[in-house]
């Protein structure tokens, strides 16, 4: 080789190697530089870890969403109760705590954890902040989007105190009235599904702050597996700093009754009080509720039940006397002012017998609620389970009445905000009453209700549990709680005696209605039997008789009912 090329490559070599050099010291820097950043983010996560509930949320570096994680085991039952307190939270900095679903058993440490929202990081929050709400038109806006959300104005109701107190309602006698030193114990039970926070702080505040603590053994509220974020561990950690309140969460969806017999199973107080988690009470409503139950421990009874308006969360005062009845259609309503032969209008404080009683707010012994049955268990979500109750307390040796001197609030919903899996929930339950505890009356309501007589004869209820409770209870019929209980219930005589086909054995034809006609009940024709059910007539007795003589045909398929 060439003493020139052999300088040439050595030159090269050389630059290479420089090349090489440079490339190495990139990469270490580089390294370095990944090092130093990891450190410092691990030395960040370490603070988060180190204590969340004591670190400020407004020094929070970054983005203002901090996810750390809840044990879940606290998602079992009475969550919340054993979490870390949440101390250093001002309430207005905290929109929503709630657990993650990454929590593990096997981490116990990450138990003093929470993720948490700064307000307005949480897009569909329900609940404004309060500058917001002071701009009209959006507020109004606001207002209106909560209606349609949770069936009231919630917008409105955030912006009212959670412990207003109600404008005096009772007649001024009851301010004479004296009860026993010695009343029972209240166990108050609350039992919600998707309450939002206003309404049911309110209902608990208002408990706690008009009734006397000697008589309050606790309040129970019963989570029936609500999944908005506000009763998660929220509530948990707000209900473990009032004293007498325990939070106790269902494991699965109960509905009413099954929420409430659940509850009534672990209350401790003599008298159970069962209450709609939107209501707010008036001064003085428990002892007149308790001296009557105190006095025949068979006896259920209930305050007149105010109006809280949907809209503008005024108080709608119910006119005495009133009480609860029910339909044909088994729907329940309060009536006011009925004609009533044991209303006494010189005395005012008297309590007057009630056929049915609300559920709203409901006052009875508890050892009386576990020996009539609690609540119906077939009994699905929601719907009629005040009727079944009624009937069955008075059928089977109690007594309902509406106490005057104890009034409660309860909130009037637009329209009903949590969703039901079954559309015929309400049906399926009226199906029960009907069939447990009305004997041959029960045609009356499956009369005016086709649909549940089609549901009633193709599922055919399990409901013999309840008629070998009603058999050894030595329970009476329903004419008894017609004929003694319920007299202002008019019997309707539309009962048709026959229905089916007429058939005319002369002609071999059937009667037949002009299409179209069937509803206005026109003339009548004679048609080739179709044999496919669009002939069938229902007819009364009385006309069963004129028909059958006027147009001559015999009632050859006819059938009685
Ligand atoms: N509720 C419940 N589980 C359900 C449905 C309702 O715990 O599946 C609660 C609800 O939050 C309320 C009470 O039961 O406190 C009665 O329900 P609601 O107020 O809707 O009945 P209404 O007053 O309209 O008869
Ligand atoms: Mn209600």
């Amino acid at each position: 080789m060439c003493a020139f090329c052999s300088m040439k490559l050595r030159r090269r070599a050389a630059a290479v190697r420089r090349r090489m050099h440079c490339l190495w010291l990139l990469l270490l820097g580089l390294a370095l530089a990944m090092l130093a950043t990891s450190g410092f983010l691990n030395q960040d996560q370490d603070l988060h870890a180190a204590d969340p509930s004591r670190r400020p949320l407004q020094r929070l570096p970054g983005p203002p969403e901090l996810e750390v994680i809840v044990d879940s085991l606290d998602l079992a039952l009475e969550l919340g109760e054993d979490l870390a307190p949440l101390k250093s939270l001002q309430e207005d900095q905290l929109l929503f705590v709630f657990p993650s679903a990454h929590g593990s058993r096997t981490q116990p440490q990450s138990k003093r954890s929470y993720k948490m929202l700064m307000r307005g990081t949480f897009k569909d929050a329900a609940t404004p902040g309060p500058a917001r709400l002071r701009a009209g038109s959006l507020q109004r806006e606001m207002e209106q989007a909560s209606v349609q959300r949770h069936g009231f104005n919630e917008a409105l109701s955030e912006t009212i105190s959670l412990h207003r107190r109600l404008p005096e309602a009772r007649h001024p006698e009851c301010f004479g009235e004296k009860y026993s030193e010695s009343l029972p114990s209240a166990s108050v039970i609350i039992c919600f599904h998707e309450e939002p926070w206003s309404t049911l702080m309110r209902t608990v505040h208002s408990v706690l702050d008009t009734t006397p603590k000697q008589f309050l053994q606790e309040v129970l509220l019963v989570d029936d597996q609500s999944q908005s974020r506000h009763l998660k561990v929220r509530l948990g950690s707000y209900v473990s700093e009032l004293e007498g309140v325990r939070l106790i969460r269902s494991t699965r969806r109960l509905g009413v009754g099954g929420c409430r017999t659940m509850a009534a199973a672990k209350a401790k107080g003599e008298v159970l009080v069962f209450m709609d988690s939107h209501c707010e009470c008036q001064e003085g409503w428990l002892e007149p509720l308790l001296e009557r139950v105190a006095q025949d421990r068979s006896r259920v009874v209930s305050p007149i039940m105010d109006v809280i308006d949907w809209q503008t969360f005024q108080f709608n005062i119910t006119q005495w006397p009133v009480r609860g009845v029910f339909d044909w259609r088994l729907d329940f309503y309060w009536e006011s002012n009925p004609q009533l032969q044991d209303f006494h209008p010189e005395e005012p404080v008297l309590p007057l017998q009630s056929p049915a009683l609300g559920g709203s707010v409901l006052a009875i012994d508890r050892n009386f609620f576990q020996s009539v049955g609690a609540y119906d268990p077939g009994m699905v979500l929601w719907g009629a389970e005040q009727i079944e109750l009624s009937i069955r307390v008075w059928s089977c040796g109690g007594s309902m009445e509406v106490v005057p001197c104890s009034r409660v609030a309860h909130l009037s919903l637009h329209h009903r905000p949590y969703i039901f899996p079954d559309q015929d929930m309400l049906r399926r339950n009226k199906i029960r009453v009907a069939d447990i505890w009305m004997d041959a009356y029960r045609k009356i309501y499956y009369r005016r209700d086709t649909l549940a007589h089609f549901i009633k004869q193709s599922e055919s209820p399990n409901i013999a549990e309840r008629l070998r409770l009603k058999r050894s209870l030595g329970c009476r019929n329903f004419h008894w709680f017609l004929s003694t209980v319920f007299p202002q219930l008019y019997v309707p005589q539309d009962k048709p005696a026959l229905s089916g086909e007429l058939y005319n054995v002369g002609t071999g034809s059937c009667a037949d209605y002009p299409r179209g006609e069937q509803q206005q009940g026109g003339v009548m024709n004679i048609a080739p039997c179709s044999g496919t059910g669009g002939q069938v007539i229902r007819t009364s007795s009385v006309i069963r008789e004129a028909k059958l003589t006027h147009s001559k045909v015999t009632c050859g398929s006819v059938v009685a009912l």
